[in-house]
């Protein structure tokens, strides 16, 4: 700290008749609390015996030292913030989520989910191209089949919608990461994540190999990552072994390990129309009140081999991204739900925000909270910002 006497050197000037300010406004009003200066930067009505706006008379005398440390020093100029800044988001930390349906030449728009639309693997072929021209670097795949059933059969179908649009985005844009989402939901008639007893209730174990199927389906059909969602116990174990077993080691898990039973994956669920029927998703996705228990969902995926896990949903949940940050080296993705990208959109749209500058500041929040990977549905909107 420093006492109340003027360090040499910038600033300094003798009892100048006429006030001059700068280079350092601080140093003048310093000046002119010490009677050097006839008239105080601080003091809009020109000079005066000083301290204080309001003089002598001021309810506030000010008998603080200085600050010694400022840090808006590094905030002056807009080249010295970009210097400065700590987190960057870049094209490669973007997964972007879309979603596939049967047939070819179709481009639907979501309603719920601004911007987005269901595609045939063709035109998904075709986003994908674009998507890579412009600097995007993966997608992750949703699936709506033809027909559902009680076992989400379809899902594992080698012919599906989600593995037919693999193969074909594979061969329009070879180097964009080809990500597949592996669960249920999409395509069970219940809507849950697994298959159900007969009073209803959603059956661990015996999802664990119909997880594995689709999983191995979307592995042959040349997806480069395969990411379970659904939060059986045991699926990263049971996956990861029938991809060994089919010579898929290559083949890396991203487990959506910490996913809670959110309120803000309304939007999705039209999407997906992967809404469940009866009751909800509780009895498996976590109490959005719990983040003791992420840490033991993390640990168990990491023991069963998943490659890189994700926090999920990812702005309300960023307390949690940075603790299984601070838990584990291997890498970690936040997935930016499709509510939370709806709310930016829905406040944007009638002014309430400036979208783009909101948008952004949510993907660097969730990047500086320890996200390697966002899966968002920015993505797009993300690449044509910069290049703008
Ligand atoms: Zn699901």
């Amino acid at each position: 700290m420093e006492s109340d006497g003027l360090p040499g050197g910038v600033g300094i000037r003798p009892s100048p008749a006429v006030p001059t300010y700068g280079p350092s406004v601080e140093a003048d009003i310093r000046l002119a609390r010490l009677g050097r200066l006839a008239a105080c930067p601080a003091c809009p009505a020109g000079p005066t015996d000083h301290p204080g706006p309001r003089g002598p008379g001021s309810e506030v005398q000010l008998t603080m030292a200085f600050p010694a440390d400022r840090p808006r020093r590094l905030r002056e100029s807009a080249v010295m913030r970009d210097l400065m800044r700590e987190t960057r988001v870049e094209p490669e930390d973007l997964v972007y989520p879309i979603f596939v349906v049967p047939g070819s030449g179709v481009k639907r728009p979501i309603a719920s989910l601004a911007g987005q639309f269901h595609l045939s693997p063709d035109n998904a072929a075709a986003l994908a191209k674009d998507f890579r021209a412009k600097g995007g670097r993966a997608l992750i795949l949703f699936g709506l089949p033809e027909r559902k059933d009680e076992t989400g059969s379809s899902g594992a179908d080698p012919d599906g919608p989600v593995q037919a649009a693999i193969r074909e985005i594979k061969s329009a844009a070879p180097d964009l990461l080809v990500a597949t989402d592996v669960c249920l939901c999409e395509y069970t008639s219940h809507g849950h994540c697994g298959v159900l007893s007969p009073e209803g209730r959603v059956l661990n174990d015996p999802t664990l190999e119909l997880l594995a199927l689709q999983a191995l389906s979307h592995a042959r059909a040349g997806a480069d990552l395969v990411a379970p969602s659904d939060m059986m116990d045991g699926r990263v174990q049971a996956i990861r072994q029938a991809l060994d077993g089919s010579g898929f080691e290559r083949v890396p898990v991203m487990s959506y390990s910490v996913k809670y039973a959110s309120a803000f994956y309304g939007p999705f669920r039209e999407a997906a129309q992967s809404a469940p029927r009866s009751g909800d998703r509780k009895g498996y996705q976590m109490d959005p009140a719990n983040i003791r228990e992420a840490f033991r969902e993390a640990e168990l995926d990491l023991e069963e081999g998943a490659d890189i896990i994700m926090v999920k949903p990812a702005g309300p949940y960023l307390d949690v991204l940075r603790e299984i940050r601070l838990m584990t080296k291997r890498p970690l993705a936040a997935y930016q739900v499709s509510g939370e990208f709806a709310m930016l959109n829905a406040a944007g749209s009638v002014g309430l925000i400036d979208y783009r500058a909101a948008a952004l500041e949510s993907l660097v929040g969730i990047k500086r909270a320890g996200a390697d990977l966002i899966l968002t549905y920015l993505a797009p909107e993300f690449l044509r910002w910069r290049a703008e």
